[in-house]
């Protein structure tokens, strides 16, 4: 802790003691450099983990549903919910060790691609293709529940319907 006197880089604790609600602790420093004296006080900061979605908002990280998206691109694959759950513990946690508080949707899926790539590749491909496709978690969130239902979604315009084929003979 820098000395807010002299700004010198560094101080020694002479004291630590916690607060009555275990919340914060106080500590009593001085500086090593003009030896002059000051309290700080730490308190344990929660930081909020905000996903930022592809339309500029917010909301904030959601472990449960991520593990619902792969869970949807891991159907009928020889894949454990712990083992998505512990992935999406492992997303969360590398994150948090960043000191992120804000993460991208697309930074997610492109996480969450490289996990079912190492867990199962036909996961990983369904996962993928839709998740290309679209770029946002919510879109493939969206999508991989349709697949699962076996109702793709598939608005596909069949065009004008072919010619009969006629057979002319001569
Ligand atoms: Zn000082």
């Amino acid at each position: 802790m820098r000395c807010p006197y002299c700004t010198y880089e560094d101080s020694r604790v002479l004291d630590s003691r916690t607060g009555e609600d275990g919340a914060v602790v106080r500590r009593r420093r001085e500086c090593p450099k003009c030896h002059r004296r000051f309290t700080t006080y730490e308190r344990a900061v929660e930081v909020k983990l905000m996903v930022v979605k592809k339309d500029g908002r917010r909301e904030p990280f959601d472990a449960a549903k991520i593990v619902e998206g792969m869970a949807k691109a891991c159907e009928k694959r020889p894949i454990a919910r712990e083992q998505l759950e512990a992935a999406v513990g492992e997303i969360e946690r590398m994150l948090r060790d960043e000191l992120r508080d804000e993460v991208t949707a697309t930074e997610i899926g492109q996480v969450v691609m490289r996990k079912l790539r190492e867990m199962d590749e036909v996961a990983y491909v369904r996962f993928a293709s839709v998740y290309k496709e679209f770029g946002d978690a919510e879109s493939f969130l969206r999508e991989i529940e349709g697949l699962a239902k076996g109702e793709a979604d598939q608005e596909v315009n069949p065009g004008p319907a072919p010619e009969e084929a006629v057979t002319t003979q001569q």
